[in-house]
């Protein structure tokens, strides 16, 4: 493995089943979008990415930036390849997309940051589709219906935002070097173009699911007011006892319009 020891720190388990990194490249959708990879690592989908089209990949570790600088000097020659050093969630922070065109994010990601990635990318106006490789268990979140015991305020928010979710491999730890302590999943979600959502929706939904197991006029009671939230729950027909999972995305998109309305009708004050 080119004598790098991989650093647990950026979250370093390389792929190294070819069967896997083939299924994500079939996966990919046919259109005219440039490619975004986000840790490129040691290159082993790099390598099978700027193959299909031009990439830019972001990589956070100054050794394996050098390491790829040979590797891939000719498709970066040919401006195939762009390789940018730093953190993806900083470049973030200073632009709002990571490329200035409609682009597909492919990567198999760093787990520690793998949920803030997703959630940037759904935000950023010039991603499309995301194929990404991470934690099993995150993957479920994403990509759970309504009823299903994973259904979160990620499955609420991806549902809004995408045309489709759903994971497409699960891939066990052998398939890496090193092997990681938890199943991972590719998952695929093709956003829906047209769709934006409320920056405050987010903080909204923390309070839906804040405890999952109780009611959900119970979440929102502590911190909207009660009245208010039993006429809105009667408006939509949404029954008293209904705990988070059970409520599906659209309900949670009205209910968070009329609660919004309902904020500035002073005819609810604060408990
Ligand atoms: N793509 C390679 C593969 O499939 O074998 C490596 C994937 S490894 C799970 C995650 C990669 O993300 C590593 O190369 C790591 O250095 C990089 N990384 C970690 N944190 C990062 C960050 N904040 N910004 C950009 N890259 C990061």
């Amino acid at each position: 493995m080119n004598n790098i020891k991989a650093k647990k720190k950026f979250g370093q388990n390389f792929l190294k089943d070819e069967s896997v990194l083939i299924k994500i490249i079939q996966s990919m959708p046919h259109n005219n979008n440039h490619i975004v990879e986000i840790g490129p690592g040691l290159g082993d989908l790099t390598k099978k990415l700027v193959k299909c089209k031009d990439v830019t990949a972001y990589e956070v570790d100054r050794d394996l930036y050098s390491i790829l600088q040979t590797e891939f000097s000719d498709e970066l020659k040919s401006n195939k390849l762009k390789i940018i050093l730093g953190d993806v969630l900083e470049k973030w922070n200073e632009n709002s997309s990571l490329y200035n065109s409609r682009y597909d994010l492919i990567a198999n990601l760093p787990y520690y940051i793998a949920t803030n990635i997703i959630l940037n990318s759904f935000n950023d106006n010039n991603c499309e589709n995301i194929i990404v490789m991470i934690q099993k268990e995150v993957a479920d979140k994403f990509t759970a219906q309504c009823g299903d015991k994973e259904y979160s305020s990620l499955s609420v928010i991806t549902q809004l935002i995408s045309k489709q979710a759903r994971t497409l491999i699960v891939v066990p730890p052998i398939s890496f070097d090193p092997p990681p302590k938890v199943d991972s999943s590719v998952i695929y979600i093709q956003k829906d173009m047209d769709k934006e959502l409320d920056f405050d929706f987010n903080k909204f939904l923390k309070v839906c699911f804040s405890q999952p197991r109780k009611k959900l006029s119970k979440n929102l009671s502590t911190a909207y007011n009660k009245a208010m939230i039993n006429s809105i729950f009667d408006e939509l027909n949404i029954k008293e006892s209904a705990r988070p999972h059970e409520v599906d995305a659209s309900l949670y998109s009205h209910i968070y319009t009329k609660v919004k309305q309902n904020g500035r009708n002073e005819s609810y004050t604060n408990d």
